[in-house]
């Protein structure tokens, strides 16, 4: 009852527009919580994410808070009202264009609280690689960097850490995709599906499950709904033809490079979302419901039927 009353006074205050406090966070007693498949936690130890045990100190440093929307926080150091505006305003299409592709709005997957993203901004590069390990248990050798948590803990929060370069908050549009992929077409946490990145900020258990796993599909729609139809830096290489469709389902950490998982995974993506919906649709419906098993068995019956018809409509979108 105590949770239910203080997240009704939380929706009063969003509702009334209150942009200049932080929230009172409902208390979570950790030692309650049952852990997502996955994470790595020892035995008698209990999972408190880095940004809830350094609340305090994080609060100190990214000590500005306004919010875009009821489900959109930003957390920052100093960002200009123009920044401010404009970011809210980048997040706020996303959302819909992604609601548009997916028609999804209102309806998550089982079992994720996730109902709100908070988007952690440093006020420069500098001060990113200062704080971000210190508060939020990541590697700083990024541009940003997605924390779903575990989205199946009441109360858990989504945490985006992110910097400001030119004046603008770097990589927010690809890393938000990951919020709604995460929220609307992926079930669980990061761990979940097949993956053979075992970093953090997830730090999920070796040893790596079998391929095909779906970093083809997270980074190629984290750039798809970023960009539409206005990606140049892909659309430039789409003539060279680099790989087939059947290779770039296969994309993983150990054969990671810019090229191959942003601007080809773009290709794929968009190729299977404009061309092959049906195959997709198909896809995410063993996906929202956490049966990665039966992905990996679709995409491995799938093999190089579409290959060739990639192929040639990598001719039609090719800049030349
Ligand atoms: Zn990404």
């Amino acid at each position: 009852m105590k949770k239910k009353l203080l997240l009704t006074l939380l929706s009063i205050g969003l509702l009334a527009g209150c942009q200049t406090t932080t929230p009172t966070p409902v208390p979570v007693d950790y030692s309650q919580i049952k852990l997502a498949k996955g994470n790595i936690v020892h035995d008698g130890e209990v999972y408190i994410p880095a940004w809830v045990r350094n609340e305090k100190k994080i609060n100190q440093v990214l000590s500005n808070v306004h919010y875009c929307a009821d489900n959109i926080v930003l957390r920052f150091q100093t960002m200009s009202t123009q920044d401010i505006t404009d970011s809210c305003k980048l997040l706020k299409d996303t959302e819909t264009r992604f609601h548009q592709l997916f028609n999804r709005q209102g309806k998550p997957v089982l079992h994720d609280n996730n109902n709100i993203l908070r988007a952690n901004i440093y006020a420069g590069r500098d001060d990113y690689v200062k704080y971000v390990t210190e508060h939020f248990d990541v590697p700083s050798d990024n541009g940003g960097m997605y924390l779903e948590g575990l989205p199946h803990i009441e109360n858990n929060s989504a945490e985006y850490v992110a910097y400001l370069r030119n004046g603008k908050v770097w990589n927010l549009n690809h890393e938000f995709v990951h919020y709604l992929d995460g929220r609307f077409n992926t079930y669980g946490d990061y761990c979940s599906p097949p993956h053979d990145n075992h970093y953090g900020p997830e730090y999920c258990p070796e040893p790596a499950p079998e391929p095909p796993y779906m970093i083809w599909w997270g980074e190629g729609l984290g750039e798809y709904v970023a960009h539409m139809k206005d990606n140049p830096a892909a659309l430039k290489l789409a003539a060279n033809k680099t790989f087939q469709l059947s290779e770039l389902f296969y994309n993983n950490s150990a054969n990671w490079n810019t090229k191959r998982i942003y601007r080809w995974g773009y290709l794929a993506v968009r190729y299977m979302m404009e061309n092959q919906r049906d195959k997709v649709e198909d896809m995410l419906s063993h996906v929202r419901r956490g049966d990665y098993a039966r992905y990996q068995k679709v995409v491995k019956i799938w093999g190089t039927s579409m290959d060739a018809d990639f192929h040639q409509w990598l001719d039609t979108v090719a800049i030349k």
